[in-house]
């Protein structure tokens, strides 16, 4: 079988290359081992505006959020299913101090943050001591819907290979590369966090980051916004069903969840919910984050038959579609990729290892 590219991986990397790869009419197979604990299969899929104690904007947000409303749209339309919704986020404060900074940033006329017409409107259904702020807006991605769509879209077209690949068993040549009966002109690597082990890029700044959430059964919780108050609480698609997360462990010892986070959130969720809840489930999952906080694109700057779209860190969902894209354009017309994302800025690192 011979294809222009093969994907590893079908998270939302791997599904938004190989959709943008369709829409240029290039052939491809997407090998994915379906990892149950893949970040794309537990994440809550936010795309938050602002980020830390002082709500600043994030990374190129401006340009990132009217792409990516368009672009879930779009792909939902094609797949006839809902792959993005607007919920903001009401934001409890957990301290005076976090109450006193978001106040800040309102009369900053920072973008993004403002106070709901009625603070109190939420008694009923939280307690909280120091107010509540609003951060719009917020998008989800539902991934929880999207990448099992797209999957099953893929397998109906012949086009996945569900198997686990062994980068042993693959053969590189300047102009292609062999794996099994495959040949492709090009292997593009979208494997998340297993690509830190991957002979071609482990001497990349990869800085795996573990995080965990609760899956919680919370009746009569209205689920038009996302709550915060240190954790999110994000409506899910099932029935009564939120999102509690999430940690941000930059040392772990195991990628299982522990029962400290379990414990932080029930904690939360007994001092902050006023409704009955039950908890369903609790997972823990490895972001493929990087040292700089920003994305691996492109091809090898050695092996040039061999590429990568990969640490989405925090950010998948906004970061994939837009530099999935950019790669699709980059391999097919020789546009530029943003040198922010571009793997070539470790061309120095990358050529040490030219095995
Ligand atoms: C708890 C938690 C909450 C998060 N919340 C958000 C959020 O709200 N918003 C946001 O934007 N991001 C969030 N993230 C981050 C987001 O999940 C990741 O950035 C994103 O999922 C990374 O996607 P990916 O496709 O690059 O990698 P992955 O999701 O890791 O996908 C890689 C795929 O490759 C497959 N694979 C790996 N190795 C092989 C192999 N050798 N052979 C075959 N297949 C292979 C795996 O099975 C998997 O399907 C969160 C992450 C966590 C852990």
């Amino acid at each position: 079988m011979k294809v222009d590219y093969l994907l590893i991986g079908q998270g939302i990397s791997g599904t938004w290359l190989s959709y943008f790869l369709q829409k240029e009419n290039k052939s491809f197979l997407v090998i994915d081992d379906k990892n149950p604990n893949a970040p794309s299969r537990l994440a809550a899929g936010i795309i938050n505006p602002v980020t830390g104690r002082r709500h600043v904007s994030t990374w190129m947000i401006d340009t990132l959020l009217p792409y990516v409303w368009e672009q879930y749209t779009t792909l939902g339309n094609e797949l006839g299913i809902t792959a993005i919704s607007q919920r903001n986020v009401l934001d409890f404060f957990p301290s005076p101090q976090m109450r006193e900074s978001f106040i800040k940033r309102v009369e900053e006329k920072g973008e993004y943050v403002s106070v709901p017409d009625d603070p109190n409107m939420f008694r009923p259904l939280f307690n909280y001591e120091f107010g509540c702020g609003e951060i719009k807006p917020v998008y989800t991605a539902h991934l929880e819907t999207i990448i099992p769509a797209w999957r099953n879209k893929l397998a109906t077209e012949g086009l996945l290979l569900e198997e686990k690949l062994k980068t042993d068993d693959l053969v590189v040549a300047k102009d292609h590369i062999r794996y099994k009966e495959i040949e492709a002109k090009k292997i593009i690597f979208c494997d998340g966090a297993a690509c830190a082990a991957n002979s071609w890029f482990e001497l990349l700044p990869f800085a795996p980051n573990k995080g965990e959430a609760l899956f919680v059964s919370i009746p009569g919780l209205p689920k038009d916004r996302i709550y915060k108050k240190g954790m999110l609480l994000v409506p899910m698609v099932q029935p009564d069903q939120w999102w509690l997360g999430s940690a941000y462990e930059w040392e772990f010892k195991d990628e299982l969840p522990s029962a400290e986070f379990r414990k932080k959130g029930e904690q939360l969720l007994q001092q902050w919910l006023k409704l009955p809840y039950t908890i369903q489930d609790h997972i823990a999952s490895i972001r493929p984050a990087t040292l700089e906080r920003r994305p691996f694109v492109g091809l090898h700057p050695v092996h040039h038959s061999i590429g990568i779209l990969n640490g989405m860190g925090t950010k998948g969902c906004s970061l994939a579609p837009f530099f999935a894209a950019q790669l699709v354009r980059h391999l097919v017309y020789s546009e530029p990729i943003d040198p922010e994302g571009d793997v070539k800025r470790f061309t120095r690192i990358l050529s040490r290892n030219i095995s």
